[in-house]
């Protein structure tokens, strides 16, 4: 497959959104990105046109490892992440700018001319890289913000921007179940403030430090140690908080 990123079609279901062929890393090394998660706005496709065109100009190669992300699969990788199964940290659905198609990821150790040289090229294209590093986690994701969503940030915090871009592009799936899932999130975090005193922010979304204090409530009661808070850890939760 040749090195660039061809704008196809629009997308039937969502609003704004373009297919997109870019060179992918599954199966044979180059070959298109499967079409599910070939999607983008329609500027942050322009602006990855350019991206292709610099890089390869400059003697580099770009591979894309994900992009669009629908709300199930987003969902999964969560679970995935929460019971252990995956060790890179996957937000719940509505918090990934996966599902609002203004995001890729890239492979990072393979461009040819070095990660920091297409970080150079993907900054003047508007596409942001949300760590600072060049290797480890998450330094191969990049998201195509503008201003508009920029300060929307800056104003509502990460969260609710990803839910807000989600929500522009029509994408309603799992936004119901998603906020189901927030506000349990959010009674488990009072909860285990409330019993163990974890000083957790009550944001309703699990990561790293809600992970550690269920297991360490989980410990402390004697119950399986695995960091998801299921039935019987819940129930554990409500006799304590009712006594
Ligand atoms: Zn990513």
């Amino acid at each position: 497959m040749e090195m660039v990123c061809e704008i196809m079609e629009k997308d039937e279901a969502l609003k704004n959104v373009v297919k997109v062929r870019v060179p992918g890393i599954y199966g044979k090394k180059g070959d298109p990105l499967p079409k599910r998660m070939g999607k983008l706005v329609r500027p942050a496709a322009v602006a990855l046109q350019q991206v292709f065109k610099e890089v390869v100009k400059a003697g580099g190669h770009l591979y894309i490892s994900d992009m669009f992300r629908s709300a199930a699969q987003q969902q999964k990788a969560h679970a995935d992440w929460k019971s252990g199964r995956k060790t890179a940290y996957s937000p719940p659905s509505c918090n990934s700018v996966h599902e609002a198609a203004r995001a890729i990821d890239i492979d990072a150790y393979d461009t040819g001319i070095g990660h920091q040289r297409v970080r150079e090229i993907l900054n003047k294209h508007g596409w942001v890289n949300i760590v600072d590093t060049l290797t480890g986690a998450e330094c191969w994701h990049y998201e195509f913000r503008e201003k508009k969503w920029e300060s929307y940030k800056e104003q509502h915090g990460y969260a609710a921007m990803a839910h807000a871009m989600k929500e522009e592009i029509g994408n309603l799936a799992g936004l119901r179940q998603a906020e189901a899932e927030k506000k349990a999130v959010r009674w488990l975090q009072e909860s285990l403030n409330k019993i163990l005193g974890s000083r957790l922010s009550v944001d309703g979304i699990t990561g790293e430090k809600t992970r550690e204090a269920v297991k360490a409530f989980q410990r402390k009661y004697g119950l399986q140690v695995d960091g998801v808070a299921g039935p019987i850890t819940e129930g554990k939760l409500r006799e304590i908080l009712a006594v």
